[in-house]
């Protein structure tokens, strides 16, 4: 007699991470914050005394536990999801249903306290604090939380006899069962066995018991057979024993002694249990002749009993009531705390790292990077430069390489596709920098620097401007002097080179036409033009503005006392941009060269200004006083 039903269970989903940044009294961006997403609720399935059977959950019905809450700013964890704990009978076994068909036994929840976690709650996924580097300095990466795990199982509430009876064959054990739980007609044969115990219910007053005929114990041990190890495990979980004996026998007594002795050799602790001994079938001419013999034979022996007819139902329902009583007595005396019990864990999932191909896409299959997601307000280039070193620290670039992918090949990891365009060994990161450089200044060479760290840029060309457009030709420096004063400043460093392109050039310095003519050297290096936010935010009045962002990738930086310029602006005038842009969010440097102009001019220092040679220069040359350049 059993309950089954089936039911699905979803655990809670990991809460997103964030991407956010840190607010600053005078930065409007600073280190990333975003903080982890919570770990969703685990499903639970627990033994309970609180429940008697599988009533509580509806054939086919889902239980989710709850999602994982998002992380926010400032470092802010979302809360974990609240785990799922279904109550269940002791008795219930948890079977899953696998995809291929297959089943399998989870858990065997016997006792009150035993519980299994079913299904774990998708971790959280991780802000954007964690994919901060040394070089990149604003990721705008997060993690999805990782989804909860899904199940179909079924539950199976065994029924579990506390009394099972037991004796020789033909002492009346299935006439007694029939008798005791007659009124109750829920006999059902138990499933899982080859020799079944037959199990009733009994009623007495408002309290009922279950029995269980155990055939099979001493039968099977007499014909030496095996027997089926679910059904010794059910023998075992019986509470007490209900012992018959025949008043047919010649030897009642003896028979009783036999049955346990051969009980103990069985199974010592199935011998420990207590027995209530029951003589049926007092109500045969025979058996009445010698009941007194018998009574005082057993009495001798020190073994009460109950006198009975399983037959006629004479001494049932006192039987019965005896067996409830002594079955309460047991269970005060074994009245304990309750244990925490087993907790049985499903094995940790395998970290691997997969490469495949769907159609023209290669597919990323890695734990953790797959649920990657990119924050709001990324471009396209800057996503695929972050996500390019997650992906390098992880190992999969070399394997995608090893497989095969060529430049344009589209790869997917998670949900982010992108074209591919990794750089091979040969292809350069150049940087170009250009301006009127009147002077190069400090600022100016921290931009350089950073530039170069952040993107791993291989090199930046510093490159004056012959005919600056934003100023007009009289007030300028001469170009001879202005790249002078830039060799000094990139004498001695490694990656700094001075470009004559637009000093040679004739006519006037159109960036468009400088990019064009470093391409056209370059072949398929990768071209980074950088430049301040007031000059990003003017980038659509320059000339052939469309050429250069499909020449290059703009890399944007701070400039204090200028907005950032908003992407969806410039986007309306200059369609295409907001995929070309990568923000940077240092060095912020309030040094312009009108100011060190205006300072030379009035005779002031600017050696904290300029690199000290070309202080020197200045100085030297007289540049920027009225008499001097
Ligand atoms: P000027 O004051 O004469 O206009 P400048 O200091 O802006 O000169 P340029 O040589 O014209 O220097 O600028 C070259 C590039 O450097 C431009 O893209 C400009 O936005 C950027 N830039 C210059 N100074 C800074 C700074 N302090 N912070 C950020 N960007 C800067």
């Amino acid at each position: 007699m059993f309950d089954r039903v089936e039911i699905k269970i979803k655990a809670g989903d990991g809460g997103k991470g964030a991407v956010s940044f840190r607010r600053e009294m005078y930065v409007p961006f600073g280190g990333p914050d975003g903080g982890d997403g919570g770990k969703g609720g685990d499903v639970i399935i627990k033994a309970d005394k609180s429940t008697d059977s599988l009533r509580a959950y509806p054939h086919k019905t889902l239980y989710r536990a709850e999602n994982g809450y998002n992380g926010a700013g400032k470092k802010k964890y979302g809360k974990d999801g609240k785990d799922l704990i279904l109550a269940v009978p002791a008795g219930t076994m948890v079977i899953a249903n696998e995809e291929e068909g297959n089943e399998i036994m989870l858990a065997d929840l016997d006792n009150v306290g035993e519980e299994i976690l079913i299904a774990a709650g998708g971790k959280g996924g991780w802000g954007n604090v964690h994919f901060k580097s040394s070089i990149n300095q604003t990721p705008r990466l997060a993690q999805r939380g990782e989804k909860g795990e899904e199940k179909t199982l079924r539950l199976e509430m065994r029924l579990i006899a506390d009394v099972g009876i037991i004796g020789y064959p033909n002492t009346g054990k299935s006439t007694l069962l029939a008798a005791a739980s007659a009124a109750k007609p829920k006999v059902a044969s138990y499933p899982f066995t080859t020799l079944e115990p037959v199990l009733g219910v009994v009623t007495i007053g408002m309290e009922s018991l279950i029995l269980a005929e155990i055939p099979g114990l001493i039968e099977g041990a007499h014909l030496g057979k095996g027997l089926g190890h679910d059904f010794l495990r059910h023998a075992m979980r019986t509470k007490i024993l209900i012992h018959m004996i025949s008043g047919t026998s010649d030897t009642p007594t003896e028979d009783l002694i036999k049955v346990n002795n051969e009980l103990a050799m069985f199974d010592a602790a199935l011998a420990q249990k207590p027995q209530i001994v029951a003589l049926n079938k007092i109500d045969l001419p025979e058996v009445q002749e010698k009941l007194e013999i018998i009574k005082s034979e057993l009495s001798a022996a020190v073994i009460k009993a109950h006198y009975i007819s399983a037959s006629t139902g004479k001494g049932v329902s006192e039987l019965m009531s005896a067996t409830l009583e002594v079955l309460k007595t047991k269970a005060d005396a074994e009245k304990r705390p309750e244990q925490p019990g087993k907790v049985f864990r499903p094995q940790p999932k395998e970290a691997r790292l997969k490469v495949s191909r769907e159609g023209d896409t290669w597919v990323i299959r890695a734990p953790g990077l797959d649920r990657l997601i990119a924050g709001s307000g990324v471009t396209t280039n800057e996503l695929r430069w972050q996500l390019n070193r997650q992906l390098e620290k992880h190992g999969v670039n070399s394997i995608l390489e090893k497989a095969g992918v060529k430049a344009g090949d589209k790869v997917r990891c998670g949900e982010l596709i992108w074209e591919w365009d990794k750089p091979g060994r040969s292809v350069n990161k150049i940087g170009i920098f250009g301006g009127t450089f009147d002077p190069v200044h400090l600022g100016h060479l921290m931009i350089a620097e950073e530039a170069k760290t952040s993107l791993e840029l291989n090199e930046v060309l510093l490159v004056p401007a012959g005919q600056p457009m934003s100023r007009s030709n009289e007030n300028v420096t001469p170009a001879k002097h202005r790249l002078a004063m830039l060799q000094l400043a990139a004498e001695g460093s490694q990656y700094l080179k001075v470009s004559t392109a637009e000093i040679e050039r004739r006519g006037p310095s159109y960036t468009a036409d400088t990019i064009a003519a470093i391409r056209k050297k370059s072949g398929r290096d990768e071209l980074y033009f950088i430049l301040g936010w007031d000059r990003l935010a003017q980038l659509p009045d320059w000339h052939e503005p469309s050429k250069i962002i499909n020449l290059c990738t703009l890399v944007a930086v701070p400039r204090p006392g200028y907005a950032k310029p908003s992407l969806k602006a410039l986007e309306g005038v200059l369609p295409g941009i907001s995929q070309k842009v990568i923000f940077l969010d240092k060095p912020r440097v309030d040094i312009s060269a009108t100011e060190i102009r205006e300072l030379a001019a009035k005779g002031e220092s600017i050696d904290h200004l300029v690199p000290e040679a070309v202080a020197q220069y200045i100085k030297k040359h007289k540049l920027y006083t009225t008499s001097g350049g």
